[in-house]
């Protein structure tokens, strides 16, 4: 395999052992719906949605419809959950058997007319609650004018969203969100008089707050290999590697500036090398001037001078190697994308998910 190019290699071992894991908090009967939106989080929708069908997942949830119609396209078969969807889309939901999240008012009447424009009397949704993320859903006074609405089609699940199931000095706030859906959820099958199915948990939740798994549980980050904690570094292992090989290496003699606006300037001899990889592919402008640092060998290089699109400059002053020689940006247990992007106080969410799909994609098992 040449390694002359920028790659990511996505192990698919880590996926199924990611899955293994989350899996082993759960009880038998908890369905377990994986999160594969923004491309699944920059790895590659395709190959790894595939992959979590074939390791037995019951549902997949993307943000938006077009992401799930991408998805039908390979072969997806079991239940997609749209998270997001927009008041045109519901005549690509239906055509391609997409189940919406049905988050306000008005969606809902969007979605109500296309069934009743196509005659249909039930169709597979999920109603979304907002218990404090205050992001999207309805809330609990709304339900007095929303349960009359959902009578005719009851929806196949009920569900809200953790604003922060990560973070345990605000446990008080998540269990006053997980009190408040349940309350909500009390309402609603005391309105409809039957139960309803329920989803509330994601990565952290599945980690933290496991009591309350309900009927299913929506994981992404813990896939990919992150549990937002370090403390389940050993159970969790990233799928992801970045890696690339160096372009050119340049002497530089004090004084000289390196790359746009002269963001860096060498004030003693330095060494530095260039890589082909640029904000464009996801390494964004906040790692530049000393913030990021990449793996040469086994010696850390930070990246100098600004981000430029299509490539970076790493100062490898103090580090033996030549054009050619590998690089990498996180791989998957000596340094992670959690590490990586900790450097520029951001979070392996936003790093991994802004992986440029113009880089190749490599597959192992
Ligand atoms: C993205 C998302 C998730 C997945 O969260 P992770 O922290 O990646 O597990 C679950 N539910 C909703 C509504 C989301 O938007």
């Amino acid at each position: 395999m040449s390694i002359n190019e920028t790659t990511v290699e996505i192990k698919l071992k880590n996926l199924k052992s990611n899955l293994d894991f989350l899996k082993s908090k759960l009880n038998v009967k908890t369905k377990f719906m994986a999160v594969v939106k923004a491309f699944s989080y920059g790895s590659d929708s395709a190959i790894v949605s595939k992959e979590l069908e074939r390791l037995g997942v019951d549902y997949l949830a993307v943000a938006y419809t077009q992401e799930g119609i991408e998805l039908r396209k390979v072969g997806i078969k079991i239940p997609i959950l749209i998270l997001h969807p927009q008041e045109n889309d519901f005549d690509d939901i239906l055509s391609n058997n997409l189940e919406p999240s049905i988050y306000s008012f008005r969606i809902l009447s969007f979605f109500t007319k296309k069934l009743n424009k196509e005659n249909i009397k039930a169709y597979p949704y999920h109603i979304k609650f907002n218990t404090g993320l205050n992001r999207l859903g309805f809330l609990k006074k709304d339900l007095q004018k929303l349960t009359p609405l959902i009578k005719q089609n009851l929806p196949k699940y009920i569900f809200s969203h953790l604003g922060a199931s990560e973070d345990l000095d605000e446990k008080n706030y998540t269990k006053k969100q997980i009190e408040e859906f349940i309350s909500i959820s009390e309402i609603v099958e005391k309105d409809l008089n039957r139960s309803i199915k329920k989803h509330l948990l994601n990565t952290s939740g599945i980690l933290n707050y496991s009591d309350f798994q309900f009927n299913m549980v929506r994981s992404g980050i813990g896939l990919y290999g992150f549990g937002n904690d370090i403390k389940f570094k050993a159970n969790l292992k990233p799928i992801l590697t970045l890696k690339t090989v160096i372009s050119q290496i340049h002497e530089l003699k004090p004084g000289s500036s390196v790359g746009y606006n002269k963001g860096f300037i060498a004030e003693t001899p330095t060494v530095i090398a260039t890589l082909p990889i640029g904000h464009a592919d996801g390494i964004g402008r906040q790692y530049g001037n000393g913030n990021g640092e990449v793996l040469v060998g086994d010696k850390m290089a930070k990246i100098i001078g600004n981000v430029c699109m299509d490539m970076i400059m790493v100062n490898v002053t103090e580090i033996n190697c030549e054009e050619g020689d590998e690089v990498i940006f996180f791989d998957d247990n000596s340094y992670t994308a959690e590490e990586f992007s900790k450097k520029a106080n951001t979070i392996s969410y936003e790093l991994i998910s802004s992986i440029s799909r113009r880089i190749k994609r490599n597959v192992s098992r």
